[in-house]
């Protein structure tokens, strides 16, 4: 590659850098993407592909602190901490337990419900240009087999009803006739009518085609090895393929961006959520709604030929290996709601690490130490969701423009 130069430069192209990229470049900047893999091969490759304002809920909620203590102690919960001594980690606990308030947690899910909702939106004009997406918005079913889950079901209900996402509560009954593909018995859970369902490495590489098509370069196999600072300034980035002069970088890295806070010397504390998804054959009592069966957490998305069963969230440091005992955990688990055949053939199996801020909120904005530098990271398990409408708040900051959603909670200076 030879030195390159553009008004933006964006680090990463997973769903959050290629939706900032597409949008800019459809606002005629120019704009060029890196990425050190291929793009959407990031966390954003296998997700559940759900676009769903409904799940704005941080994962720090009040009330969590006995629960998040199981979680550390008991490897098979659905979600699980591996205790540490790392100092990361310790940092990363004390400002997760300090998030688990009213305050916080009220504010946080109105900021992430507006930036879901007006993503859903994007993805519905993307989908008409972009048929390979397969979006589709015909609601989510969250269920359960025990009073618990259906209490947690409605109580989310009621957390994000009073921020404009619509559901109504359903008895087993209700759900065995409206969702016949379940094995019974069913106790009951949550119909929210607004949630959709994607392909999300197609959504991905719809938003890098628009990049493209408006003018914008993507370059593949290309690292961000370094960057050069002036006056409080990001002037050059040293890559694996030369050097980038830019106006202003975008850093949108996913779970990786932690390395990249050392090099600039900012705290972003980002840990990995590994989760794990598996694409199963077409069953023949096939569902039609995506599921989030609650007590197990597991996420289960019907495809044209195929099914994709994801879940469990375990904390780790760039930790990919993939523990059987816990795919094992999400295949028994679905096995109980679904009439799964005994044998179950697993056409692709997939571990990916959702990027975890301490709070469950992503930090976007200008870094208040480098003016020319703005962050778009820690999407946890919301990335897709809320993604295109990451890509609208990156190009009004940039634009100047007012932004449509209160910018407090994501600052990413916070912690
Ligand atoms: C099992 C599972 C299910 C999920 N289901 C859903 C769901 O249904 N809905 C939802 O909204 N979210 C879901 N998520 C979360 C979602 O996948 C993530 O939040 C999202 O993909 C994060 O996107 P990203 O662009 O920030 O990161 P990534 O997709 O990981 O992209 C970051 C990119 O940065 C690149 N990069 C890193 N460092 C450098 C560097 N130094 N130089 C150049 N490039 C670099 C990487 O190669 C990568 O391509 C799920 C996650 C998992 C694991």
């Amino acid at each position: 590659m030879q030195n390159k130069e553009f008004d933006i430069l964006v680090v990463g192209a997973g769903i959050i850098g290629t939706s900032v990229a597409a949008e800019l470049s459809r606002r005629g900047a120019k704009v060029g993407v890196i990425d050190k893999g291929t793009v959407g091969r990031g966390c954003s490759y296998g997700n559940a592909g759900w676009m769903t304002p409904c799940f704005s809920m941080p994962l720090p909620m009040p009330g969590m602190f006995l629960k998040s203590m199981k979680w550390l102690a008991n490897p098979n919960s659905p979600l699980h901490i591996k205790p540490s001594l790392s100092l990361d980690l310790a940092a990363w606990l004390f400002h997760f337990m300090k998030a688990m308030n009213e305050t916080q947690a009220r504010r946080a899910v109105e900021g992430l419900v507006v930036l879901s909702q007006k993503s859903v939106d994007e993805y519905r004009k993307l989908g008409e240009k972009y048929p390979k997406t397969r979006f589709e918005q015909k609601g989510l079913l969250m269920v359960s087999r025990t009073k618990e889950g259906v209490a947690a079901a409605v109580e989310e209900l009621e957390y994000v009803r009073g921020v404009g996402v619509t559901g109504k509560q359903m008895t087993g009954e209700e759900i065995m006739a409206f969702e016949p593909a379940f094995r019974p018995p069913m106790l009951g859970g949550v119909y929210f009518d607004q949630e959709a369902m994607g392909e999300p490495f197609q959504v991905v590489q719809a938003m890098a085609d628009e990049t493209r098509k408006h003018g914008g370069e993507i370059i593949e196999n290309c690292e961000l090895i370094d960057l050069e600072m002036s006056g409080g300034k990001v002037t050059k980035a040293l890559t694996s393929q030369g050097e980038i002069k830019f106006k202003e970088i975008v850093i949108a890295t996913g779970s990786w961006s932690k390395s990249l806070a050392k090099m600039l010397q900012l705290r972003i504390p980002i840990l990995g959520g590994k989760g794990y998804a598996m694409i199963v054959p077409k069953l023949e009592k096939q569902p039609k709604y995506p599921i989030m069966f609650i007590e197990k957490k597991i996420a289960i998305t019907p495809r044209e030929n195929s099914l994709r069963i994801a879940g469990t969230l375990e904390l780790v440091d760039q930790d990919f290996s993939i523990t059987q005992r816990r795919v094992d955990n999400i295949k028994k688990g679905a096995s109980e709601l679904l009439y799964l055949p005994e044998q179950l053939q697993v056409e692709e199996l997939w571990a990916g690490l959702r990027p975890c801020t301490p709070d469950g909120v992503p930090l976007i904005g200008y870094h208040n130490k480098i003016s020319n530098m703005m962050l778009a990271v820690g999407h946890q398990m919301l990335g897709l969701q809320s993604g295109a409408g990451t890509g609208l708040l990156v190009a009004d900051l940039i634009d100047k423009k007012k932004p449509f959603v209160d910018l407090e909670i994501f600052a990413p200076n916070r912690f």
